[in-house]
This record gives structure tokens, sequence and C-alpha cells, in this order.
């Protein structure tokens, strides 16, 4: 059994803990992962680590000793005694008792990189699955001054995450995050690798954004609602989708786009590159 297998275990006797499933608490209990998340993360001590949901506190630990501070945000109030008691001596440690989610992410970093020595922030994270998308696409579209995104998801979410837009896997999120970021898939996770065991395989992944958007585009609000809505019905084409849709334009201007594009009119939304969505949405 590994090092932070017996620790894990310890701590959850020690604090009289189980598991909340609700909250997505999957413990991590292989030493390898941790040292491949932390390796794959480069921390430097100019960086500030923000790590979402911390739980017991495993990748926390290795984090400090790394980074040149950690924030850490953790909704479960029973881990936030257990962090303040396991980590009171490290001076770069602070925690956040609050849904990642309603954090404001923008001012937190704009604070610190006032006050400390901070050159770079990054995420690390073992996230809670049951909001992986909304969290992801909280910390692309939220512009943070980031500079990478490590984490732990599912493998099926993983996929479609680091697929290249157009491809097999992908999904409307697969555009947005190529729009954003550069993405790459770091090691596949057996269920056993945590207390308890999820359901699904997990994947370790890396978004490293990019210093702008990696096409230009004439207006971003339409450019997403049109792909989250060509992919909300992904098996019609592209025209169908549109017409059962509430996104605002007719089939004949939307065929006649599309011939002027030379792409065919029977095309599905799903095989349009980024650019060819872009071309689009300039001519609409
Ligand atoms: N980092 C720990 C590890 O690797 O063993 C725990 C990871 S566990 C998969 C996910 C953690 O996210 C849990 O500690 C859970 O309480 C926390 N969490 C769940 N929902 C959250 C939310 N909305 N905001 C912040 N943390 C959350």
């Amino acid at each position: 059994m590994s090092k932070i297998y017996e620790e894990t275990k310890f701590l959850m006797k020690k604090y009289g803990i189980t598991a909340n499933k609700k909250l997505g608490q999957n413990f991590l209990i292989e030493d390898n992962v941790i040292e491949k998340i932390v390796e794959s993360s480069s921390l430097t001590s100019e960086d500030l680590v923000i790590e979402i949901g911390p739980g017991l506190g495993t990748l926390t630990k290795e984090l400090l000793e790394k980074a040149g501070k950690v924030i850490c945000i953790e909704l479960d109030n029973r881990m936030i005694s257990i962090l303040k008691d396991r980590f009171f001596m490290y001076k770069n440690f602070e925690i956040i008792n609050e849904d990642v989610l309603k954090v404001d992410l923008n001012k937190l970093i704009r604070e610190n990189k006032e006050k400390d020595q901070i050159k770079n922030v990054k995420i690390v994270a073992n996230l809670p699955y049951y909001i992986t998308t909304p969290i992801i696409m909280k910390l692309l579209e939220e512009r943070l001054d980031i500079e990478s995104i490590t984490v732990m998801i599912q493998k099926e979410v993983a996929d479609r995450l680091t697929e290249l837009p157009g491809g097999k896997s992908g999904g409307a999120i697969t555009y947005t995050v190529y729009y954003y970021a550069e993405a790459e898939e770091l090691l596949t996770v057996p269920n056993n690798s945590f207390i308890p065991e999820p359901e699904v395989e997990s994947e370790v992944i890396k978004l490293t954004l990019r210093k702008k958007p990696v096409i230009e585009v004439t207006d971003e609000k339409k450019f997403f609602e049109l792909i989250k809505v060509s992919f909300m019905q992904r098996r019609k084409t592209l025209l169908n989708a549109l017409s059962n849709s509430t996104f605002n334009i007719s089939k004949e201007k939307m065929e006649q786009v599309l011939k002027d594009l030379n792409i065919d009119t029977r095309v599905r939304g799903e095989a349009l590159s980024i650019e060819q969505y872009a071309e689009i949405v300039k001519r609409i």
C-alpha cells in the first residue's frame, strides 16, 4: 500500500471523515499520480497555486513545498479545520471556505499579484466531477490572468476537452478549450487510485492558456452560441439543427453562407473547424 493510502486512512479515522459523494469526494491515494500532477505544473517560488477542492490536503502538501503561495478553495467545512490543523506552520498557505463557482477569481488573483512576489498563477486540482464542466468554463471564460490549469477529471470529459475541433469525441466545449488554450492529456488514472473508487476512469490533463485566442472572431457571443446550438442536435445537419433552434438566422440565409464558403450544405456542425465557424459568424 502506498504512503498516501496509509495517510488518507489515518486522517479519515482521526477526524471521523466519510466521503461525501454529493460533493464528489474521491480522495487520491497514489503517490505517483500526485508526483505527476505536481511535476507537470512546473512550480516555482514565484507561482501562486489556486487549488480547487483540497479535501484532506494530499495534493496541497506537495504544492506548499514547491509554490510561493497556495490558496485552497474548499466547500466542505469539515475539511477546513483538518487543513488548518495540518498546514498551520506553512506561511504560504491560505484557505477559502466557499463554492469555487461563487469566488471572484479575477479579484483574488489581482490582489495577490499586487501584494506578493507572485509572477504566475496556476490552477491545480483533483476536481469534484459533478461540476467539472462549469468549473472549466468559468476558468476559461472569465479570462483569468493564469498560466495553466492542471486537473484530474473524468477520462470521458478529458477526451472531449483535449480533442481537436472537428474531431470524433469533440463537443461544443472542445471549441471553447481550443479557443483559449492548448490542451494535453498527461496520465490515465485507474479507479482504484482513490478512496472511495469513482465509477469512471480518470485522467490528468493540462491546459496551457494562450496569450490571445487562437483565432480572431468578430462576435464572440454569436460564435459560441452558434457552436452550442449546432451541438445540441449533433446528429442533424447544421441547417436542420439551426432551423429547430432559437439561433436567429433563416435557413435560406445560412444555406447561402455555407455555399459562399464552399461548405457542403448537408454538413453537420460537429464536422466544422473552428476557422469555419469564425467565417460563418463573420457573414451573418
Ligand atoms: N484534493 C483531494 C484529493 O485529491 O484527494 C480531494 C479531491 S475530491 C475529488 C474533490 C474536492 O472538491 C472535495 O474535497 C470536495 O469537498 C470539494 N468540492 C466539491 N464541490 C466543491 C465546490 N463547489 N467548491 C469547492 N470545492 C468543492
